[in-house]
């Protein structure tokens, strides 16, 4: 009898155990990685212990708030925190009358973190786990305030259902499963529309986990394509909530959208980008003028007409604010030929 409480506390301590399992279990396949990390490089290493923070940059009236979501696919690779960083100095250090707040490591904590925002920008791993499902109510006055609202690579993926419904009426289409795929290719993109976010993009081709197909608003009222271009065939795989499904593999040979401006009808914007899981790939000039052009265009500002200018990171400034440690055998070089190769590409035109 004496053993009872213990025997209790043993059981409490159990039921809590089998109460977290279950969750972490449940939220596994939402958070991500099993969606998105299938062919990622997973790194072994661990994580640095990043603690939620923020970083402000600059002084202007106009606020760009950046939400990082945390560490996700291993160094390099769906690096919020490092890209947004990148994309906010550039913001701040360029566009006049800006200022931008970065927030690591998920959704502010503080309720009053996005009151002055001009435009959210949103960098986070997405589907049942992104950051947005449990402010979708708090964003609401906000975007009908008109608000901007940002969304890179994998955070423009959310359930259908509520989350996929705002996402419609805010950003004008999302990552729908079951209908949008997202596969690795490398998109060559010859031709801009003209429009204020593709000021300064000339011809380029990139390798990225380009998601496309988007579940975009009917008659794609409102939206206007950015980048376009047409995915290999064989890109269009088989059934799958991400790989494929019969209408993406009818549409052989057709150009599929990549990132896309949306224009609210009540005044506000939105803006979707499904590049960004390869970090180094932000210095690339087009790609990187791309989603600074969506951003500064979300947030109500004029876009320049040679397009939001920004330096292009050097390597140094690309290894900082990382997530993960570089692994040993990090190549070095490949990826200063690659740099050399995009800085050429822009020399030469
Ligand atoms: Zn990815």
């Amino acid at each position: 009898m004496k053993s009872q409480p213990t025997l209790r506390l043993t059981r409490a301590l159990r039921l809590a155990i089998a109460v977290l399992v279950t969750l972490s279990l449940g939220l596994a396949p939402a958070s991500g990685w099993a969606a998105d990390g299938k062919k990622a490089g997973k790194s072994k290493r661990k994580a640095e212990p990043a603690a939620a923070s923020q970083t402000r940059i600059g002084q202007g009236d106009k606020e760009i708030v950046f939400v990082a979501g945390g560490p996700s696919h291993g160094y390099a690779s769906h690096a919020h925190y490092a890209g947004c960083m990148l994309l906010a100095k550039a913001i701040a250090e360029n566009v006049p009358n800006t200022r931008a707040v970065v927030h690591r490591n998920g959704w502010p904590k503080d309720p009053k973190a996005l009151d002055g925002a001009a435009a959210i920008v949103i960098y986070s791993d997405g589907g049942g786990g992104h950051p947005i499902i449990p402010h979708l109510d708090e964003l609401e006055p906000l975007m009908k305030k008109g608000v901007g609202l940002a969304l890179l690579h994998y955070a423009v993926e959310v359930p259908k259902g509520k989350p996929g419904d705002k996402l419609l009426e805010w950003v004008g289409g999302y990552f729908e499963v079951y209908w949008s795929v997202n596969p690795f290719w490398k998109a060559e993109f010859k031709t801009f529309p003209d429009h204020p976010v593709a000021r300064g993009l000339r011809p380029f081709t990139m390798n990225d986990e380009w998601y496309y197909h988007m579940r975009f608003r009917e008659n794609m009222e409102g939206v206007t394509p950015i980048l376009s271009a047409v995915p290999p065939d064989k890109t269009r795989g088989p059934d799958g909530p991400r790989s494929g499904n019969p209408t993406v593999r009818a549409r052989k040979g057709m150009p599929e959208h990549l990132a896309w401006a949306y224009q609210r009808p009540d005044g506000g914007r939105g803006f979707g980008f499904t590049g960004g899981h390869t970090h180094w790939n932000w210095a690339n000039q087009s790609f990187r003028t791309a989603a600074l052009n969506g951003i500064v265009w979300a947030a109500g500002l004029e876009v320049p007409p040679g397009g939001v200018p920004s330096k292009t990171p050097t390597l140094e400034e690309l290894e900082a604010n990382q997530d993960f440690p570089q692994p040993k055998d990090f190549n070095r070089r490949h990826v200063e030929d690659m740099l050399r190769l995009w800085r050429g590409e822009v020399e030469n035109k």
